[in-house]
C-alpha cells in the first residue's frame, strides 16, 4: 500500500537532542491518519503531527469507543531501524476492536502505516540501550451524535516519538484486595481506553501509600494475582518462571509472549498457571519465591522488590545474575540487533520513505 506523504515544512527535529536523549517523550514530526465511513477505510495519509478537529459530541469522547496499541521501534546495529513484532500487535489490536464494536484494521494498512511512518521519522529513533521510538496506533469513534450508539465513523491514527524510560528503580507494589481492573466477561483482554481510566483511582490510592503500582487480583474473590499496573506479571517459584495464563481478564502481552518464548529457548522451566495470593505470601516468607517482575512494552522487564499483602510488606532480593535479568538482556539483544533473529520479530524499515 502506497501511502501519500505530506511532509512537514517546519521540522522540529534536532538530531543531537535525540542522540543525547534531551528530546524524549515528545511526538515526532509526522502522523498517520485514515478515516472509516460507509463501511470502509479510506483517505490513508501521512501528514505533519498536529491536533485534529473533533466534534464535541463525537461518540468516542463520551462512550470511550477507543482502542489503542503500544509498541516500539529500535535503532539496531548497523543503523538499521526495526519495529518489534508488528503482526502480534496487529492481531491484538483487531481483537480489541471487535470487542468494542469497532471496524478491524487490515494487516497491510496497519503494518504499512507504522513502518512508513517510522521510516519517515527514522532520525527521531534514539539509540539504545533502553531508549526506543514509542509507537501509538489507535482508533477512535469520531461520529458526531447526541445519544448512545455504536459509531459508524472512526479515525485510525498512528503517532510516535522518542522515548527513554526514566531510571527504573525496582518496584514496590501492593496486592489490591478491594478494587477490580477486569472481570470475567468484561474487557480486560482489550486495550480499550475505559480500562485505563477505571484503574487510575486505585492506583493513586496505592501511590499515596508509597507504592508504585497495584497487583490486580481476580474480581470475584481477590484471591489470585493477575497483572501489575499495565504490565503482565511473572515470578520465579522454585526455580521456574511462573505467570498466570492469559484469559478475558489478563491482557495477552506481546512482551509476555516474547519472554516466555525466550525462556523456553534458553532451557528455563516455564509454568503458565494461576498463582494465589496465599501461595505468593507463603513463598515470599519461605524463600520459594525468589523473583517477581512486571513484563510490558514500556519497561520490558521491571524488577519488583517489595510486595505488600494485607498490610505486610514482603521483600525480594535483587541480584544481577537472576533469571529476569538474563531474559531482559536477551530481549534487548534481539531488539537492538546484536544477536540473530530467526523468528523475524524485528521488522526492518528500509529507508524507502525518506
Ligand atoms: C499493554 C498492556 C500489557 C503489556 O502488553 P505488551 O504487549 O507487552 O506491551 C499488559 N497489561 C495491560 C493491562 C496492558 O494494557
Amino acid at each position: 500500500m502506497l501511502i501519500p506523504i505530506d511532509r512537514t515544512i517546519s521540522p522540529r527535529l534536532v538530531a543531537e537532542d535525540v542522540v543525547s536523549h534531551k528530546l524524549t517523550n515528545v511526538p515526532a514530526d509526522h502522523m498517520f491518519i485514515a478515516e472509516f465511513a460507509h463501511g470502509e477505510w479510506r483517505k490513508a495519509r501521512i501528514q505533519p503531527y498536529r491536533s485534529i478537529p473533533m466534534a464535541p459530541l463525537s461518540l468516542g469522547l463520551h462512550y470511550a469507543q477507543i482502542v489503542f496499541e503500544g509498541m516500539k521501534g529500535y535503532r539496531m546495529s548497523e543503523d538499521r531501524i526495526g519495529v518489534f513484532r508488528t503482526d502480534r500487535h496487529h492481531e491484538r489490536f483487531n481483537r480489541s476492536l471487535v470487542r468494542m464494536c469497532m471496524p478491524e484494521v487490515p494487516r497491510e494498512m496497519f503494518a504499512d502505516a507504522i513502518h512508513t511512518l517510522v521510516d519517515l521519522d527514522r532520525d527521531w529513533v534514539p539509540p539504545g540501550p533502553d531508549a526506543a521510538y514509542y509507537i501509538r496506533p489507535f482508533v477512535i469513534a469520531s461520529e458526531e451524535r447526541m445519544g448512545l450508539k455504536a459509531a459508524d465513523e472512526f479515525l485510525f491514527m498512528v503517532v510516535g516519538g522518542p522515548f527513554r524510560p526514566l531510571y527504573q528503580k525496582p518496584l514496590r507494589v501492593r496486592v489490591e484486595r478491594t478494587y477490580t481492573r477486569a472481570a470475567q466477561g468484561g474487557t480486560g483482554f482489550a486495550k480499550c481506553a475505559g480500562n485505563y481510566a477505571a484503574a487510575m483511582y486505585p492506583t493513586r490510592l496505592a501511590q499515596q501509600d508509597g507504592f508504585d503500582q497495584v497487583i490486580w487480583t481476580d474480581a470475584r474473590d481477590h484471591a489470585y494475582v493477575e497483572e501489575s499496573g499495565t504490565m503482565n506479571l511473572a515470578f520465579v517459584i522454585g526455580g521456574s518462571i511462573v505467570t498466570p495464563p492469559v484469559s478475558d481478564t489478563i491482557l495477552d502481552g506481546v512482551t509476555r509472549d516474547s519472554m516466555l518464548t525466550v525462556a523456553r529457548e534458553l532451557g528455563m522451566a516455564v509454568e503458565e498457571r494461576q498463582v494465589s495470593v496465599d501461595e505468593l505470601r507463603d513463598g515470599l516468607q519461605t524463600g520459594a519465591v525468589t523473583e517477581a517482575f512486571g513484563v510490558g512494552t514500556a519497561a520490558s522487564i521491571a524488577p519488583i522488590e517489595v510486595i505488600s499483602i494485607d498490610g505486610q510488606d514482603l521483600s525480594l532480593k535483587i541480584a544481577p545474575d537472576q533469571l529476569m535479568y538474563r531474559l531482559k538482556q536477551h530481549l534487548t539483544d534481539l531488539r537492538y540487533g546484536n544477536i540473530p533473529d530467526p523468528k523475524e520479530w524485528m521488522n526492518i524499515v528500509n529507508g524507502a520513505a525518506k
